[in-house]
């Protein structure tokens, strides 16, 4: 009866198999979540009379620094079973003091415990994520608009002398003189005047993806100063809008057939004083060069955007890996990718091959059409 009831407390302890009478016990207890290898000799067994326990050198520091409740629980307890369940107890408790003496060890560290004061003064409201050892914090401020912006900070162990690396979803670095008195709270000080400074570019950037169909870049972020637009069919344009005066003419970079893009270069070389401020840049770009910009498919009321289609006509996908469909057939101005369109003519028993440039017959309209081998 006391050896089953040993064996359904601690089910890791085994009785050696040869012995008649348990006078031993050998396998794991557990302390925590840990489970310690164990031997005991109990020559009185169920009575812990004669008890030596065996064990390795992890458990043997902590029994070590508990030993002297464990001597007054021996004092009090008759049977093995009733020591055990004790031992386990208290070892554990033990165990976790340790663990907690660690934990503020490590806090009290003179860079954390300025870490800690720093991020006091910045708000524990604005993290958003800290890593376990305090080393990566993501900290969110929201500007004048609602939009959301983060900043990735990483900290070194020379904390606070050492500068932290930073990374803001800006167009530009995140600029900042380090005081290691005031630590992090200056540079959220320095993000949050560059957002404010920022506010125009972003709000003629988020005017520019709600009103049109942007190609490029697929999921633009707060860092892209960059929107390529379909300007009209298989006419598009690079817009590099500036940072520092957004509402300018943005550098402008039409891609498609030169027949199409030539016209729209001269007008805009022409007419660049015309260029209004107060304007958007859509209606701009559209009293300038007289052609319509392809609205998006939210701000597009009469179901133009399916009509323009930018996409290639052999794939029939706007992407192909990091490629936009850069090449136009000049007779009927249909886009291809060009590793698309080289398949595609290599297939062909009519095209042919000269140097790098491979001719044949557009897959849309079935004019000559010519692309170079891609490399
Ligand atoms: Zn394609
Ligand atoms: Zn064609």
């Amino acid at each position: 009866m006391a050896v089953s009831d040993l064996c359904t407390k601690f089910p890791l302890l085994c009785i050696p198999v040869s012995s008649g009478q348990p006078h031993s016990f050998s396998g794991f207890i557990s302390i925590g979540d840990i489970d310690y290898a164990v031997y005991l000799s109990t020559p009185h067994f169920p009575l812990l009379k004669g008890l030596t326990l065996s064990t390795d050198a992890q458990l043997s520091s902590i029994i070590h620094t508990c030993q002297a409740q464990l001597s007054e629980v021996e004092k009090t307890c008759s049977t093995v079973l009733e020591y055990l369940i004790k031992f386990q107890h208290i070892c554990s408790s033990s165990q976790r003091r340790e663990q907690d003496v660690e934990d503020l060890s490590l806090l009290r560290s003179s860079h954390l415990r300025s870490l800690l004061s720093h991020l006091e003064v910045v708000g524990w409201s604005r993290v958003t994520q800290i890593s376990p050892d305090f080393t990566s914090i993501s900290l969110e401020a929201r500007d004048e608009k609602g939009r959301s912006h983060l900043l990735q900070v990483r900290i070194g162990s020379g904390y606070p002398q050492e500068p932290p690396c930073v990374e803001a979803d800006m167009p530009l670095g995140l600029k900042v003189s380090w005081n290691s008195v005031e630590g992090l709270s200056c540079i959220v000080s320095a993000w949050e005047d560059q957002l404010k400074s920022l506010q125009l570019f972003w709000d003629v950037l988020d005017e520019l993806d709600e009103m049109v169909l942007v190609l490029d870049p697929q999921n633009p972020t707060r860092r892209h100063t960059t929107r390529r637009i379909l300007l009209s069919n298989h006419v598009s344009v690079q817009l590099c809008v500036s940072v520092a005066h957004p509402r300018s003419l943005p550098q402008c970079h039409f891609l498609g057939t030169s027949r199409l893009t030539a016209p729209l270069n001269a007008l805009l070389t022409e007419k660049y004083e015309e260029w209004d401020p107060d304007r958007s840049i859509v209606s701009n770009l559209e009293a300038i060069l007289g052609v319509s910009v392809v609205k998006s498919r939210s701000a597009d009321s009469e179901g133009m955007a399916e009509e323009w289609s930018a996409e290639c006509a052999v794939c029939y996908s706007l992407h192909l890996e990091d490629a936009l469909p850069d090449l136009t057939c000049d007779h009927c101005s249909q886009a291809f990718h060009v590793q698309c369109l080289y398949e595609w003519l290599c297939n062909l028993t009519n095209s042919r091959q000269s140097m790098n440039v491979i001719f044949g017959e557009c897959p849309y309209c079935t004019q000559l059409i010519s692309c170079k081998v891609p490399s």
